[in-house]
């Protein structure tokens, strides 16, 4: 009974193992996605952005401290 234990621990350490890379693959994917449909306005010309990091009508980069 005790071999049976120990697989069983090895088997949960698994699981365990693939939870956390499933959920760190997910957490890179949603990080991505936020930057490339975030929205703001630009402070130079106040246009609206809709999408990226630079302003589409006066060149400006946006401001990354929030
Ligand atoms: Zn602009």
């Amino acid at each position: 009974m005790g071999g049976s234990l120990y697989l069983l621990i090895f088997i949960i350490t698994i699981f365990i193992g693939v939870a956390i890379f499933i959920a760190r693959t997910n957490h890179s994917k949603d990080h991505y996605a936020d930057i490339e449909t975030d929205e703001w306005d630009c402070p130079d010309c106040g246009f609206h952005v809709q999408a990226g990091d630079k302003c589409i009508y006066c060149g400006a980069k946006k401001e990354l401290a929030a």
